[in-house]
């Protein structure tokens, strides 16, 4: 049976301040109550210029490093599914956001600080319900070795492994169903992971000038650089944040079981372009990428 879900937007207005982990500058994030069905939409501010950029998947303009949306033209905001993970995780579905910078801040790396930023300015639940997305038909995407399923189920699980070329993170996994208070406790507080070797590379191009042991975690060769993890295994739950954040830009409560392997952020999106084609009873192959194939049943059947 169907259980109503209502839109909510948040009680109160907040600010949000870090640094964004490419620029290193300071990035302040305002986010302020909105309307029912107003959805969720960045304003960003360039100068005298307010330029307005919704989150939906027609708006994700890159998936290379985290993602990105944009207006059409050469304006972006980047890194945004650490704040979409914790807004939707706490069913936020109607919010502004207000940033004077490309990139949300990155706080500590993980989706913490906007989970207890939103939690403090208080939710309100609107009038209007939302329909969430279930789906009757295995989903999946694929591209090479990685993949990534969604198949039919009442509730929200996912089982996440991940397989880096480091004797630390060699066939990490992890299974566990995604409720509120499980991606609270469990999810939202993993940061987000990198390679020294590959910080040093990035930091060369002017890319991670943010980047630190205050919003990372560090792999060495062997090791970690930090002194302690958040959990034994913070990097497979931080990439189960990550492919929350990434599925919240469909804009609706979803259910399924995700089984993901090596996936990240274009995989996540093709995903979610996949689900929202079906939902919407479009063809499942509308969104089929030259860069992600897409295989039907059929194909992968062979
Ligand atoms: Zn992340």
């Amino acid at each position: 049976m169907q259980t109503v879900i209502h839109r909510k937007t948040i009680q109160n207005s907040i600010t949000l301040k870090g640094i964004g982990v490419h620029s290193g500058k300071v990035v302040t994030l305002r986010l302020h109550p909105a309307e029912a069905n107003t959805g969720l939409i960045f304003y960003l501010y360039k100068g005298i210029q307010k330029i307005r950029i919704p989150v939906s998947l027609d708006h994700v303009v890159d998936t290379s490093n985290a993602t990105t949306i944009g207006d059409g033209g050469s304006n972006r905001v980047q890194t945004i599914e650490h704040l979409l993970a914790a807004v939707h995780t706490l069913g936020i579905t109607d919010c502004i956001f207000e940033i004077d910078s490309v990139e949300v801040p990155i706080m500590d790396g993980s989706s913490l600080p906007f989970w207890e930023g939103i939690r403090s300015a208080g939710i309100r639940v609107l009038n209007e319900t939302i329909e969430p997305i279930t789906i009757t038909n295995p989903i999946w995407v694929v591209d090479g070795d990685k993949y990534l399923v969604m198949l039919p189920s009442d509730e929200l699980k996912v089982t996440y492994s991940i397989d880096f070329n480091h004797p630390l993170l060699r066939g990490q996994s992890y299974t566990t169903t995604l409720d509120e208070s499980i991606l609270g406790t469990d999810i939202l507080p993993a940061r987000t992971f990198g390679f020294l070797k590959d910080v040093e590379a990035l930091q060369a191009r002017g890319l991670a000038m943010g980047g630190s042991l205050d919003n990372a975690v560090v792999l060495t060769d062997d090791g970690y650089l930090n002194d302690h993890l958040r959990y034994d295994n913070e990097c497979v739950r931080h990439k189960i944040l990550d492919l929350v954040g990434d599925l919240a830009v469909m804009g609706r409560p979803f259910r399924g079981h995700l089984i993901a392997s090596k996936a990240g952020h274009a995989l996540d999106i093709s995903l979610a372009k996949c689900i929202m084609s079906q939902f919407t009873g479009n063809e499942l192959t509308q969104y089929k990428s030259k860069r992600i194939p897409l295989f039907s049943k059929k194909e992968a059947a062979k």
